[in-house]
């Protein structure tokens, strides 16, 4: 290892040094040219005003060079400093908004004296506002894992056209009601397997139809992809706002909103294109838009085609279909109590019998007692772990379907997850329609 001694000391050093070797060399030097004592004396005196002359240059030059390097740090700390306030008012912003919402509701759901349509109401708004603040929670994790580098791809095989399907289905309910909305499949069959990593892929057709909705108050929005050389290049498209031009390339900057000016300011952290951004590019792909001011967008992206031409079997779709078990017992451990809640009251609204219990040492105890169908586990529990406690329940009962079950919602926690031997895993807070799609995976025929 180099040793790199302080600044003050490398100078003192330094300075010792030309001293120690001017002292050493300079008197024979003046030796040589005369040996008159009153010509020496006159001579050193010359020799002391040009060390003094010189060293103060040399001081000068690196104690200069050593202030600019101190002084440009600092700048840029405070520059740091700045972007942080402004980036925490922001996200402060962002969020007080969804939990004023989510408090005012819950206070005005108290009252007993409300009908059932004001209730149902004031529950969308709460669950609209809950949504509104995961997606910036997410967001923001999102936008932490991609600076640190530790955002992975995980490529699996997938049908294409499965993903777009589920995705129209699960936005269509959300898209305004004066907005036609459709989807357009550019492979037909086995030619649309493929081998991509499906999340990202969903994550940035997800915040791009997110966006077309946001922008826009009637008129069509259309997803899609489409076969391009090498590439598969998928598309949304509305018909709303549009962007105009100088905003075009910056769109897709963190933090950057381009709202225009004077109009009503839209909700949103500026977080989005920059997150697809990121995506596309570690998909292998890039991604670019088209846009006219009143006319409306088209987001385009590309991934490389990977497919993978076999039948694409139809089995694991089928499994998904609603079919409610009678005879499944679900095993479900969780330290949060509300948690534990949420989950049993799904559960037992679908007729499926539960057990819950708050700890890993209860779970497995359960497991060793109970005949159980599929294990639903949270990863962090005080005592024993999930992880702790699928080792032991994997002793006792190597083939039960374990689900993990964590708020860490990190691609490194699944992966985690599986190779402690989980079969599957469930990422904090999860739908009632995940739920109950990710345990009727592992239900036997
Ligand atoms: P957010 O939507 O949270 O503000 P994004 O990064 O998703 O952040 O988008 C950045 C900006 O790009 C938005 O603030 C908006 O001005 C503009 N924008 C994005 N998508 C569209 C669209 N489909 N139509 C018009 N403007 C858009």
């Amino acid at each position: 290892m180099r040793l790199k001694l302080k600044f003050e000391f490398r100078i003192t050093l330094i300075y010792l040094l030309i001293g120690f070797l001017w002292i050493l060399f300079s008197d024979r030097l003046l030796e040589l040219v005369t040996s008159n004592p009153v010509n020496l004396t006159h001579l050193q005196t010359y020799k002391g005003w040009f060390y003094v002359l010189i060293t103060g240059l040399l001081l000068y030059y690196f104690i200069k060079r050593h202030l600019i390097k101190l002084r440009t740090a600092e700048q840029k700390a405070k520059e740091s400093d700045r972007l942080k306030t402004l980036f925490i008012q922001n996200i402060s912003h962002e969020i007080r908004t969804p939990m004023n919402g989510i408090i005012g509701f819950s206070e005005l759901l108290k009252n007993p004296d409300i009908d059932d349509e004001q209730r149902a109401k004031y529950i969308n708004l709460l669950s609209k506002s809950s949504d509104q603040l995961l997606s910036i929670v997410n967001g923001l994790l999102d936008i932490s894992l991609i600076e640190s580098g530790s955002q992975k791809i995980n490529s699996r095989e997938f049908s294409l056209n499965a993903i777009m399907d589920d995705l129209y289905e699960t936005t269509r309910p959300v898209i305004k009601k004066d907005v036609l909305f459709s989807v357009k499949k550019g492979l037909h069959g086995a030619d649309s397997v493929i081998i991509a990593d499906d999340v990202r892929i969903k994550q940035i057709l997800d915040n791009l139809l997110n966006n077309a909705n946001k922008y826009i108050e009637k008129g069509e929005i259309a997803f899609g992809y489409k076969l391009k050389g090498a590439d598969i290049e998928f598309f949304v498209k509305d018909t709303g706002i549009g962007i105009d031009r100088k905003n075009q390339e910056k769109v897709f900057d963190r933090f950057y909103k381009a709202d225009p000016e004077g109009d009503r300011l839209f909700e949103g952290l500026g977080l989005g294109l920059s997150i697809c951004k990121a995506l596309a590019s570690l998909l292998g792909g890039r991604i670019w838009l088209e846009s006219e001011p009143g006319k409306g967008s088209v987001f385009y992206f590309t991934i490389p085609y990977v497919p993978v031409i076999k039948k694409y079997s139809r089995k694991a779709r089928s499994r998904q279909k609603e079919n409610i078990p009678d005879d499944m017992t679900i095993l479900v451990a969780d330290d949060d109590e509300p948690s534990l809640k949420y989950i049993k009251e799904i559960l037992d609204n679908k007729g499926i019998h539960v057990i819950t219990v708050s700890n890993g040492l209860d779970a497995v105890k359960t497991c060793r007692k109970n005949k159980i169908s599929v294990i639903l586990l949270d990863l962090k529990m005080p005592g024993l772990s999930g992880f702790d406690a699928i080792k032991q329940i994997r002793t006792i009962c190597p083939d039960i379907p374990a689900i993990a079950q964590t708020a860490y919602a990190m691609s490194m926690d699944r992966e985690e997850a599986i190779s402690a031997g989980f079969d599957d895993y469930l990422a904090k807070p999860f739908t009632k329609e995940q739920l109950i799609e990710t345990i009727l995976k592992y239900k036997k025929n």
